[in-house]
């Protein structure tokens, strides 16, 4: 395994672990630049307090399109802590079976957030779009202007026709090992260039062995991710790095 020093997990969910205070810490030590995303707006200044005391863990403001069903409300309360943070997340859609029937009011959600952000400028939006690239990109397109935000697709899965127009767009793709593993995904992030590539761990949602992922298992996400692109782990390390560096610049 390579070192974890400098190694990138743009999306975990620290505060879903039965120890959030010790993730937080273990991400810490390990080095990872970590983007803590919330699912909901009332667990965002438990997470800002955690990764404020850290050097490389950060966390972003959510409202995660599966829990709008039961949250769109909780909108005014995203909207009251904005001016808090640089990063958001997770937000986006999800036209899944399961949640298929609030994605009227997701789509009024994510709006909103694409629309704040715009105004406030400088955002790093970390996005989810499961069954939802085209309504997910057509929202970004309409809302968000390319010099007033940055959008980070999350464990994209859509077609290379639609990662190709969230190039054009601007987008970066955060991608984890569950992505990789699979034939069709695996094409797509191979047809996206290395300067948009970021990589994560959407813990606890993937597996590293028989355990949640924790962010510095993002270093099996990076050399997978070397073995597909022809490159060593280290030079995918830099890239992602540098790339990081782009985003936040
Ligand atoms: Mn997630």
């Amino acid at each position: 395994m390579i070192a974890t020093t400098g190694l990138v997990d743009f999306h975990c969910h620290l505060d879903l672990y039965p120890d959030h205070a010790l993730v937080v810490r273990e991400a810490d030590a390990a080095g990872v630049f970590t983007l803590a995303v919330t699912t909901t707006p009332q667990a965002w200044p438990r997470n800002q307090e955690l990764a404020q005391c850290t050097k490389h863990v950060r966390a972003a403001l959510g409202l995660h399109p599966q829990l709008v069903a039961e949250r769109e409300d909780e909108i005014e309360l995203w909207d009251q802590h904005l001016v808090e943070t640089h990063y958001v997340g997770e937000v986006g859609l999800d036209a899944g079976p399961r949640f298929f029937k609030s994605l009227d009011a997701q789509k009024r959600v994510f709006r909103r957030v694409l629309e704040r952000c715009a105004q406030a400028g400088g955002k790093i939006i970390s996005v989810h779009s499961i069954r939802s690239a085209k309504a997910v990109l057509d929202l970004v397109e309409a809302h968000l202007p390319p010099e007033r935000g940055k959008i980070v697709l999350h464990w994209f899965t859509g077609t290379k026709t639609e990662a190709k127009r969230a190039l054009e767009l601007g987008c970066y793709f955060s991608v984890n090992a569950r992505m990789l593993d699979n034939e069709r995904h695996a094409a797509m992030v191979q047809a996206i260039p290395l300067n948009r590539m970021l990589t994560e761990t959407d813990g606890p949602f993937t597996r590293t062995g028989d355990k949640p992922s924790r962010p510095a298992d993002v270093a099996h996400v990076v050399e997978v991710l070397g073995r597909l692109r022809g490159l060593s782990a280290d030079d995918v390390a830099n890239l992602v790095r540098g790339n990081l560096r782009a985003l936040l610049g």
